[in-house]
C-alpha cells in the first residue's frame, strides 16, 4: 500500500462530507490540527491507526444485527457475522480468553453486561429465569417485585474512587451504585499501595457477590492472583475492569499474577485506551458465563455497531503483531522516565512512581488544587486531567491531583528523553503558577495566576517537542 493511500482516503472522505455540510468537514479537519499540536497526556486517550478509523466509515453502520454470530434477529447479517467473529477470535487469541463478546459500545456498557451476567448466573430467582427465557411479557407484578428485591441488595466490593477506582464499580453517579450495596477498599495511607490483607478482611466481613479489580488512576501493578484467592475464599465472582491497561496486557507487559485474564471469571475493557482501537468496549469471560454475557444485547445494550466491530477486528489484528509488544513496553518505559523526571525536580507522586502507563502528581506539593494545575497546564499547551488522590482533602471536583499517561505520546513516537523534557515543562508551569483569591480575598480553589508570556513560551516548547514526531505522518489534508 502506498503511503499516499491514507491521504487520498481521508481527503476524499472530507470532500464528500463537505458537499453536504461543510462545517462538519471543517470541524473534522480542525480536530486533526488540534490533536497534532497538543501534548496529549490524558491517560485514557490514544490515536487509532488509519486502518482502524477507516473501517468505521462505511455501510456496516446501516445494518441491524441484534443477536450473536449465526443467531440474528435480522436477516442478511452474513458480513456482520464475518467481522464480529473475526473480532472475537482476535480477542480470544490475543488475551488467551475462552470467550469474547465484542458488542459493547463503551467500557461502561461492558460493565453493565458483566454485572447482569453475574447476577443472572448467581442469583436464584424464578422470576429471573422467566426473564432469561425471553418471557419478559409474562412477568407479573409480583414477579417484577421479586426481581427488584432479589437483584437489588446484592453486594459489590471494589476499589474506592479516590484510590483510583471507577464510577462503574458501585458508585452513586452510575447505576451500579444504585443496584448494588457497595463497599470499597482503599490503599495504604503510608505507601499508596493496595493492602491485600485489608481487602481480604473487607471481603470476609462484607461477603460480596462480586469482587471488582481494576482502576482508572492507580499507577501500580495489581496482583490478580491474590485478588482471585480472596474472591474464592468468600465465594465471590471475581471481575476485572482492565479498561485502562488492556494494551499492557495485550502487549505482555503484564503477565503471570498481573495478567487478569487467567485469574478473573470475567474481564471487561474499553478498546480505545491503551489498546489503541476504536471507541468501544468488550467482555472476556470463562465458558460458564458465556451464555449470559452473549445476552448483553438486547438485555442492557442497544443494537450492535457493526462498523465499530469491524474496526475492533482491525485494531485487535494490529495488537497481535509483534511490534505491539514493543509499543506496550515503551508506554511503561516512558511513564517511568516521566515519573523519574518529575521526582528529580521535586514533584510529589502518589506511590512515589509508576509501573504502568500513568503517573499521578499530588499537586498540593505545588500549593495548587488539581483544577488550578489542570487549567495552568492547558494554557501552556499541555493536556492532562485533574484527579483525586487518596483521601483527597479537595473532593472529587477540585481534587489535589493531576493524572498523566503516556499511551498517546508513545504512539507518536516520543521516547524517554522527550519524557524528561516533558517533566521539565510540567514542573516549570506548576512552580510558576500560584493559587488565586476570590473577590472577597478568601483563597480560591479554581482561580490561579500564571504569567501568559511563560504559558506561551512553554506551549511553543511543547510544539517543538512534538515537531519531530508528526501525528498521522502520511495524512496530508491540505
Ligand atoms: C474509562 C473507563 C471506563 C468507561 O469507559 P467508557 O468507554 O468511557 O464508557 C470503565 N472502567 C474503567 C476502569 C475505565 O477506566
Amino acid at each position: 500500500m502506498s503511503r499516499n493511500a491514507e491521504s487520498t482516503a481521508f481527503r476524499s472522505a472530507l470532500e464528500v462530507i463537505r458537499a453536504v455540510e461543510p462545517r462538519v468537514a471543517d470541524a473534522i479537519g480542525a480536530e486533526l490540527t488540534d490533536q497534532r499540536e497538543s501534548l496529549k497526556l490524558i491517560a485514557s486517550e490514544n490515536y487509532a491507526s488509519p486502518a482502524t478509523l477507516l473501517a468505521m466509515g462505511n455501510w456496516f453502520s446501516d445494518k441491524y444485527a441484534e443477536g450473536t454470530v449465526g443467531r440474528r434477529f435480522y436477516a442478511g447479517c452474513q458480513n456482520v457475522d464475518t467481522v464480529e467473529a473475526l473480532a472475537a477470535e482476535h480477542a480470544r487469541e490475543l488475551f488467551g480468553a475462552a470467550h469474547a463478546y465484542v458488542q459493547p459500545h463503551s467500557g461502561i456498557d461492558a460493565n453493565l453486561v458483566a454485572f447482569w451476567a453475574v447476577l443472572a448466573d448467581r442469583v436464584e430467582s424464578p422470576a429471573l429465569k422467566k426473564a432469561q427465557v425471553r418471557q419478559v411479557n409474562d412477568l407479573t407484578e409480583a414477579d417484577w417485585f421479586a426481581l427488584r428485591r432479589e437483584l437489588g441488595n446484592q453486594r459489590m466490593l471494589g476499589m474506592s474512587l479516590d484510590a483510583g477506582g471507577h464510577l462503574t464499580h458501585g458508585f452513586r453517579p452510575n447505576i451500579s451504585g444504585k443496584m448494588f450495596d457497595q463497599r470499597s477498599y482503599g490503599t495504604d495511607p503510608a505507601t499508596g499501595l493496595i493492602d491485600y490483607d485489608r481487602v481480604a478482611e473487607a471481603a470476609r466481613e462484607f461477603k460480596p457477590l462480586i469482587l471488582v479489580g481494576g482502576y482508572s488512576a492507580y499507577p501500580r501493578k495489581v496482583n490478580f492472583r491474590i485478588l482471585r484467592e480472596i474472591a474464592d475464599s468468600v465465594g465471590a465472582t471475581f471481575m476485572v475492569d482492565m479498561a485502562h491497561f488492556a494494551g499492557l496486557v495485550a502487549g505482555k507487559v503484564f503477565t503471570g499474577d498481573f495478567d487478569p485474564v487467567p485469574h478473573a471469571h470475567i474481564v471487561t475493557t474499553t478498546t480505545h485506551k491503551s489498546l489503541r482501537g476504536p471507541r468501544g468496549g468488550m467482555v472476556l469471560c470463562q465458558p460458564e458465563l458465556a451464555d449470559q454475557v452473549d445476552r448483553g444485547c438486547p438485555m442492557v445494550l442497544g443494537g450492535p455497531l457493526p462498523h465499530v466491530m469491524a474496526a475492533k477486528a482491525v485494531a485487535l489484528a494490529e495488537a497481535r503483531r509483534p511490534n505491539f509488544a514493543d509499543y506496550a513496553q515503551r508506554i511503561v518505559d516512558n511513564a517511568q522516565a516521566l515519573a523519574e523526571g518529575l521526582l528529580r525536580r521535586g514533584a510529589k507522586l502518589v506511590t512515589g512512581g509508576t509501573d504502568n502507563h500513568l503517573v499521578l502528581i499530588d499537586v498540593s506539593g505545588y500549593g495548587l488544587t488539581g483544577r488550578q494545575a489542570e487549567q495552568a497546564l492547558l494554557d501552556s499547551g499541555i493536556v492532562t486531567n485533574r484527579n483525586s488522590v487518596p483521601q483527597d482533602p479537595n473532593g472529587a471536583w477540585y481534587t489535589s491531583g493531576i493524572r498523566i499517561g503516556t499511551p498517546a505520546l508513545t504512539t507518536r513516537g516520543l521516547g524517554t528523553a522527550e519524557m524528561d523534557q516533558t517533566a521539565e515543562l510540567i514542573h516549570t508551569v506548576l512552580t510558576q503558577t500560584t493559587a488565586g483569591a476570590n473577590a472577597d480575598g478568601t483563597p480560591s480553589k479554581a482561580k490561579y495566576n500564571l504569567d501568559p508570556a511563560l504559558a506561551d513560551k512553554v506551549a511553543r516548547q511543547a510544539t517543538d517537542l512534538l515537531a519531530p514526531h508528526p501525528l498521522y505522518p502520511a495524512i496530508d489534508l491540505a
